[in-house]
């Protein structure tokens, strides 16, 4: 298939890589010539403009940073809506409101095209292995017809509802993701503070009731891991700036519904903090260094 594919960034680049090893035609299209190049290098084709990159193509991609930037590549003065064919199938794997998704899908459905939101779950690990979750928002026979393409770049599709489900499913994913690192970080520091081992700590925590994803796959305390964040200086991974986004989403979504998430409020206030302490672009799992009691 002809794929056009918007944003090769953190996950972005993996996943049209993934793409191109399984044998798609891909064109890539970014802002940062450097990331441009960095695909060619891994067989995807670059495309001088965004429409450029979308001609002929029967399925486009975007894996943008925010909501303004895909009501911008779609909708904008220079929107590339009008340069997609109405038969090609709209992926849009950003997190990002669930309002802005469903008024982008909206619009696209009355220009006679169709538009699903995909956002992932995964990070950057799962992204080069090919084994990001999607969750999807949009009509049954669209994520039927994603699916295919998707399955070269994860491991699970699922379907969570309508259009914008899909980035509600994972707001409140990434909301309690943002909880159990915050824990999983000051349980170790405390664990530390009374001389324990962090890496001994780990492991029994991750064989009892405190296991978790950020404990088991994504350890916050360097060293304990080798191939995390935690142990490149925090370098690479989820940047705490994407994930004070998504918390401000949550926020968003439960003001919305009048939900009660004192656990959210708490995770989006400490994240917030971090971000504003000089770790805006590091790895989220760098709110280990919140809790230290010397900062350098
Ligand atoms: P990133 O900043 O590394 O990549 C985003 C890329 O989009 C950048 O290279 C940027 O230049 C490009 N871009 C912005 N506007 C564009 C436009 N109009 N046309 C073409 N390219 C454009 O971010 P990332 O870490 O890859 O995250 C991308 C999305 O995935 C975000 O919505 C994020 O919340 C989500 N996400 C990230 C992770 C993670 O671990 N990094 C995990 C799950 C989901």
């Amino acid at each position: 298939m002809k794929i056009g594919f918007f944003g090769v960034g953190h996950m972005g680049g993996p996943m049209a890589a993934n793409l191109v090893k399984a044998g798609h035609e891909v064109t890539v299209f970014d802002l940062v010539p450097e990331l441009l190049q960095a695909a060619v290098n891994d067989g995807a084709s670059a495309a001088s403009s965004a429409a450029e990159a979308v001609r002929d193509a029967d399925v486009v991609v975007s894996m943008l940073p925010s909501a303004a930037a895909v009501r911008g590549l779609y909708l904008g003065g220079d929107g590339v809506l009008p340069h997609i064919d109405t038969r090609a199938l709209i992926i849009d794997c950003s997190t990002i409101d669930a309002d802005t998704a469903r008024d982008v899908a909206s619009i696209a459905h009355q220009q006679d095209r169709l538009m699903i939101d995909a956002p992932v779950s995964g990070g950057v690990g799962g992204a080069k292995a090919g084994t990001l979750t999607f969750i999807c928002g949009g009509p049954e026979a669209a994520i039927e017809r994603a699916r295919p393409v998707l399955e070269c770049m994860g491991a699970q599709v699922f379907r969570a509802g309508d259009n914008g489900a899909g980035q509600l499913a994972k707001i409140c994913n990434n909301m309690l993701l943002a909880i159990h690192m915050i824990g999983t970080a000051e349980a170790l520091q405390m664990g530390v503070d009374h001389g324990l081992d962090p890496a001994v700590l780990s492991e029994i925590m991750k064989a009892s009731s405190g296991d978790n994803w950020s404990l088991d796959k994504y350890n916050p305390w360097p060293g304990v891991m080798e191939t995390v964040p935690a142990s490149n200086e925090y370098e690479g991974g989820f940047a705490v700036k994407l994930m004070n986004k998504d918390l401000g989403l949550a926020m968003q979504a439960a003001l919305s519904t009048q939900s009660a998430t004192p656990m959210g409020n708490l995770a989006k206030s400490l994240y917030a903090a971090h971000g504003n302490h000089g770790y805006s672009d590091k790895d989220f799992s760098s709110i280990q260094r919140f809790f230290r009691h010397k900062r350098d």
